[in-house]
């Protein structure tokens, strides 16, 4: 097929220098990931070894689920646990043993741990093993750490992933696995493009429900669906399987360059490309242009939080006419978030992890007309007269592939018309 690699800029980031940070940080732990994992794997229950404070976080981010069959729970440890008065093993034995009594709906069971599992070391690995010999064949259990202490927000999603990695079973058959928990509208999207280029045998990880059929080797190629999947990457080529580098696909440009990594590697030719893709592009572009008018020539500060900060000023730069400032990240895996990198043209500062304090200080200096951040300095940024967007929000709303673009770009551009009108009216 005819090359459809994005053009770079003259110089981008990708050798530019990163400040690393290692000071207090401002970001929701990875049990958060919870909340949008257990909307995904529909037989799938995650059961948090934790404390008041972690059942009590799921049930304010997750609050609108409360009337739906729970997918998620917490095995709420008290104070003879934390003092290693009992045995969390048989405690959570007995915990398990009620819970999948209960609900014979649930076929993959995640122990999650959270700071105060981690503090006191219980051994949940030693307990998913227990357990999945106990419960094998119906029900699967797993284990991975959501704890604030190892993970911010959207690595509980990664760890998650990565956990189920080593129990997918092994196939020689020549696959395309995509990788990343999307909405199954926005997932469905991404199939039929792969479906009508002619690419088959196309796998998702996580299903949607458990299926012994999901399977990695040697011929398995993969993308990426969300730049936070490190530990999972790494997982899938302990396994063989081999990465597809590529822009993440968030608006016109990415999900071009990502569908066509892909295409490339399955031999797709340019015609076909193009009769898929040519409609799809046209609407993206459209619909980002409309919300680009509020954009362009705005300025925009991402402080570290969801790992989708690097991709997405690629994409308010150069599809919406912003200009970045400073792009903070919790982490950067180049392997994964390098051709963004590539791509973002050099000038803002890239950072990497965290001082909150001192990056605070730059953005009130810079003045940003937009920031990106956490829930919790949003508010003390307004304060001070700075617009803000929730960088959570990006990972709940549907923004990846061509149909999202439009609404990817918007939930930039509505903070910044608000505050216009706000002004307007101030003035009036
Ligand atoms: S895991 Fe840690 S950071 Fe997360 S809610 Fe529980 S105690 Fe808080």
């Amino acid at each position: 097929m005819t090359d459809m690699t994005p053009i770079p800029p003259a110089r981008g980031c990708g050798d530019a220098p990163v400040l690393k940070q290692r000071g207090q940080r401002e970001v929701f732990c990875g049990l958060t990931g919870i909340i949008w994992l257990h909307r995904k794997m529909q037989d799938a229950f995650f059961l948090v070894v934790g404390s008041r404070t972690c059942a009590h976080l799921l049930q304010s981010a997750a609050g609108v689920m409360i009337f739906a069959e729970p997918r998620f729970g917490t095995a709420i440890m008290e104070e003879t646990d934390l003092a290693g008065m009992a045995d969390a093993q048989e405690e959570i034995d007995r915990e398990v043993g009620r819970l999948l009594a209960r609900r014979p709906d649930i076929r993959q069971l995640f122990l999650v741990g959270s700071c105060p599992s981690e503090v006191i070391k219980i051994d949940l690995s030693r307990a998913a093993e227990r357990l999945s010999q106990i419960h094998a064949p119906h029900v699967r259990v797993l284990n991975y750490s959501g704890s604030g202490i190892e993970t911010t927000f959207t690595e509980g999603e990664d760890a998650c992933l990565a956990s189920m990695v080593p129990v997918l079973a092994h196939t020689d058959a020549r696959q395309l696995m995509l990788v990343g928990a999307l909405p199954d509208v926005v997932e469905d999207q991404a199939l039929s493009l792969l479906a009508a280029m002619g690419i088959e045998n196309v796998q998702v990880l996580p299903a949607r429900r458990r299926s012994d059929t999901l399977a990695a080797g040697p011929n398995t190629v993969f993308a990426v669906m969300q730049p936070f999947l490190g530990d999972t990457t790494a997982a899938l080529e302990r396994r063989g399987a081999r990465h597809i580098a590529a822009p993440f696909p968030f608006g016109d440009e990415g999900t071009t360059a990502w569908l066509a990594a892909i295409a490339t590697e399955f031999g797709v030719d340019a015609e076909t490309f193009a009769r898929v893709t040519d409609a799809p592009r046209a609407r993206a572009r459209k619909a980002i242009a409309a919300a680009a008018e509020t954009l362009d020539g705005k300025s925009v500060f991402f402080f570290p939080d969801s790992q989708l900060e690097i991709p997405l000023a690629r994409f308010l730069t150069r599809e919406c006419g912003m200009q970045a400032l400073e792009v903070g990240t919790p982490f950067l895996h180049r392997q994964l978030v390098g051709p963004d990198l590539a791509l973002l043209a050099e000038g803002p500062v890239i950072s990497e992890g965290q001082d909150v304090d001192l990056q605070l200080d730059r953005a009130r200096a810079a003045r940003p007309d937009i920031s990106v951040c956490g829930l919790g300095l949003a508010n003390p940024l307004e304060g001070e007269g700075l617009t803000t967007k929730w960088a959570i929000e990006l990972v709940f709303t549907p923004v990846h592939f061509y149909e999202q673009a439009g609404d990817l770009a918007a939930l930039f551009a509505r903070p910044l018309r608000r505050r216009a009108l706000l002004a307007k009216g101030a003035a009036a």
